[in-house]
């Protein structure tokens, strides 16, 4: 085992401190990395603060990590000392299943993915995100990180990027298809950038025009304040696919409406509260409902490489580690343009 830095949340109301972990042993599938990048996903704070319940504290976040691999165990092909790599939501999963097999990990049933952070490995202990120096991950759920994508611009791909590639995909986006993104936060703001690289049209929906200049430069080639009931009767029935990255409840009914016959939104935003669906809002327009959990692994390289053929890079903000707590009230606050990167080199 080894010992390394770290900042975990002590409990659900207590701020997050610096604190030691460890990490264990190399084993002969194992990549050991040092972290040099961890982003912060609004996840982090849902799951900090206990929104999503069952939560082992001491906790520390982060599943968007990026680094340099510093050790390889003995049975390990894929990669060597020196890569530059990245670790997403998940560690591990059953490798048996149905959707293992098919390289849908994210939707693993037997029992489940194993998180980043608030899992437990196969050695039976808790596992513990990126918000540290460094951590030790089975080599097939270790990603690799092009060349020309810096590694502190890899990290928010790592959750944010897959979370929205994989459905902008999986729903065909392209040239031809109207979609919107609501909220343009971390999520938001990558949708807009890879769904304009798939060649979509693409329309921001914010809570107000504050950052229309920043969505129009992204890609967005519209941009609407849904503060203004005007919104929504002039995009009516407008869009093909909607990607919902607020992670707040929203009146459903408004935001169907604006789906074209056969439209469907995708939820990715993981509010506290059950979300309320009128029907009416479904049946007029057989409109459709849907969720989508991050991306395999393979998808997730796949989105890597998309990023980096197209130029595709997040907007960031890096922070030093004792920023974390700042940066969550700015991120509660939508005052995030567009995700807080944690420069972790004073925890290796
Ligand atoms: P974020 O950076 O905070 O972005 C969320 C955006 O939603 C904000 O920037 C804001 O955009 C908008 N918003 C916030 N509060 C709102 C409210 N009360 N009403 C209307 N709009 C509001 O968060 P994120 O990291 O992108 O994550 C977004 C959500 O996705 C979270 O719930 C997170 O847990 C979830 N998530 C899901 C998956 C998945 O696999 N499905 C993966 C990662 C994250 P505007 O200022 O533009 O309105
Ligand atoms: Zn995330
Ligand atoms: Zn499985």
């Amino acid at each position: 085992m080894s010992t390394v830095s770290a900042y975990a949340a002590p409990s659900a109301s207590e701020p997050l401190t610096k604190t030691t972990i460890t990490r264990r042993d190399v084993g002969p599938h194992d990549v050991a990395f040092d972290i040099h990048f961890a982003g912060i996903c609004h996840s982090d704070i849902h799951t900090v603060r206990g929104e999503w319940g069952g939560v082992q504290y001491p906790l520390v976040p982060g599943h968007e990590i990026a680094g340099i691999v510093t050790e390889v165990g003995s049975e390990v092909s894929r990669y060597k000392v020196g890569d530059r790599v990245g670790v997403g939501c998940f560690v591990d999963s059953c490798r048996e299943c149905e959707f293992c097999l098919a390289g849908e990990e994210q939707y693993c049933n037997n029992p489940g993915m194993v998180g980043t952070y608030n899992g437990v490995g196969r050695d039976g202990q808790p596992t513990q995100g990126g918000y540290s120096g460094a951590i030790v991950v089975d080599e097939n759920y270790v990603l690799s990180i092009p060349d020309s994508i810096p590694l502190d611009k890899a990290a928010p791909l790592l959750c944010a990027g897959i979370t929205t590639y994989s459905p902008l995909r999986h729903w065909n986006a392209g040239p031809g298809t109207n979609v919107a993104v609501i909220g343009l936060g971390g999520l938001g703001h990558l949708a807009v950038k890879i769904a304009a690289a798939m060649g979509a049209q693409v329309t921001v929906l914010s809570q107000s025009l504050k950052k229309m200049e920043d969505g129009l430069r992204l890609g967005a080639s519209e941009y609407y304040a849904t503060s203004d009931p005007d919104t929504f009767k002039k995009l009516s029935g407008s869009f093909d696919l909607i990607i919902n990255t607020v992670s707040a409840n929203l009146d459903m009914g408004d935001y169907l409406g604006l789906l074209k016959l056969d439209g469907t939104l995708v939820e990715l935003g993981m509010p506290e509260k059950p979300m309320e669906v009128p029907a009416g809002a479904l049946i007029f327009g057989r409109r459709r409902l849907s969720g989508s959990l991050i991306g395999g692994i393979a998808e997730t390289q796949e989105m890597l490489n998309f990023c980096a053929d197209h130029d595709v890079t997040p907007e960031i903000e890096v922070i030093e580690p004792d920023y974390i707590n700042d940066a969550y009230e700015r991120v509660l606050a939508s005052d995030v343009r567009y995700r807080f990167v944690i420069n972790t080199e004073s925890l290796r």
